[in-house]
């Protein structure tokens, strides 16, 4: 037993001998090594060999940080086709690693993709902005200058994604580029729903049309010559309101259209006798009430100064005279202030 045990000894000793002499010699020819190398990582792209790099880790780091978000706000996303390779090596000490050119290198080969913001105007773009906040600048913008027309442009945003990109960089022009087609469009319904037409009523769709279509308004004076009888406000005698301007002119004398627009009567009115009314862009309605006859039908277009009607005393009137009455979606108001 004691022999055995002995021998046992020796065997355990014999091996740490070994094993300390082996670490010893490890360690002295791993100092050595790193004496005159250092690890590195050489770094390949596609077929290119990009040199080394010294910190794989860092450089790694940065290569994907920059996929993730780009170096600006308004980058959308970043593509880059191949990935980077390394290889660890041990490289001579002098060897010379250059993380900061890889690193550009691989940001040239990547494909930036911009976020953008593109304004639509019935599907169609008209614009291109940086900011989301200045789109809907000019979307709220162009959608206040449009809200009277018949005739309205959907306005919308998208987002969109390119590698070049040109913006507008002016929000009035942008809102004027909107508006341009849209006055354009409510001009041509304009005249599509005022052709003359033989018919003895006014459709609804045209009265509504017409109602709801912009135009600049410059009413003009019945009569050529006149003496006026009868001003808009309360009479005299302080219990009636009188709705219009009276112009006395002699029987017969032609009474003109004061505007463009569509006449929607031309009949026997109760107080207005023979009434002729038309409707005019906007809302707005004329009244020529007390006439002898009529020149006009309903449903024919007329223009600013044709002959509408004739001087009369029909009604409830005193005289010959034309009663002229402007009305904004059926409210009177003083002509006065129009013509
Ligand atoms: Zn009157």
């Amino acid at each position: 037993m004691i022999r055995i045990s002995n021998r046992a000894k020796l065997v355990t000793s014999i091996c740490t001998k070994v094993f300390v002499a082996m670490l010893l010699g490890f360690s002295v020819l791993g100092s050595l090594v790193l004496l005159e190398y250092k690890p590195v990582y050489s770094v390949a792209y596609g077929d290119e060999d990009l040199g080394y790099a010294q910190n794989k880790n860092v450089l790694q780091k940065n290569i994907e940080n920059y996929l993730q978000y780009g170096d600006s706000e308004n980058v959308g996303y970043v593509i880059l086709k191949e990935k980077p390779e390394y290889t660890f090596k041990l490289a001579k000490k002098d060897i010379e690693t250059n993380d900061e050119e890889i690193y550009a290198y691989i940001k040239s080969k990547c494909d930036i993709y911009y976020k953008v913001y593109a304004v639509e105007s019935n599907d169609e773009e008209v614009c291109r902005v940086e900011t989301l906040a200045m789109a809907q600048e000019i979307v709220d913008k162009a959608n206040e200058e449009q809200k009277n027309y018949t005739k309205k442009a959907t306005l919308t945003i998208s987002e969109k994604y390119e590698k070049e990109y040109e913006v507008s960089s002016d929000v009035e022009v942008a809102v004027a580029d909107i508006i341009a087609p849209v006055k354009k469009l409510n001009a041509e319904i304009t005249k599509i729903y005022t052709t003359p037409s033989t018919g003895l009523t006014v459709s609804a769709e045209v009265l509504a049309a017409l109602k709801e279509s912009s135009k600049e308004l410059n009413f003009t004076l019945p009569l050529e010559s006149y003496v006026i009888t009868s001003r808009y406000g309360w009479r005299r005698n302080g219990t009636e309101f009188h709705t219009g301007i009276d112009y006395a002119a002699p029987l017969g004398t032609p009474i003109h259209a004061a505007e463009d627009g569509v006449v929607t009567c031309a009949q026997w009115s109760g107080n207005y006798g023979y009434l002729v009314k038309i409707q005019h862009a906007g809302g707005f309605e004329t009244y020529y009430a007390h006439c002898s006859r009529f020149a006009v039908s309903v449903g024919d277009e007329v223009k600013q100064g044709d002959v509408v009607s004739y001087v009369g005393s029909t009604g409830r009137s005193t005289g010959p005279h034309v009663h002229l009455e402007i009305r904004y979606n059926g409210k009177h108001m003083n002509p006065a202030d129009m013509l």
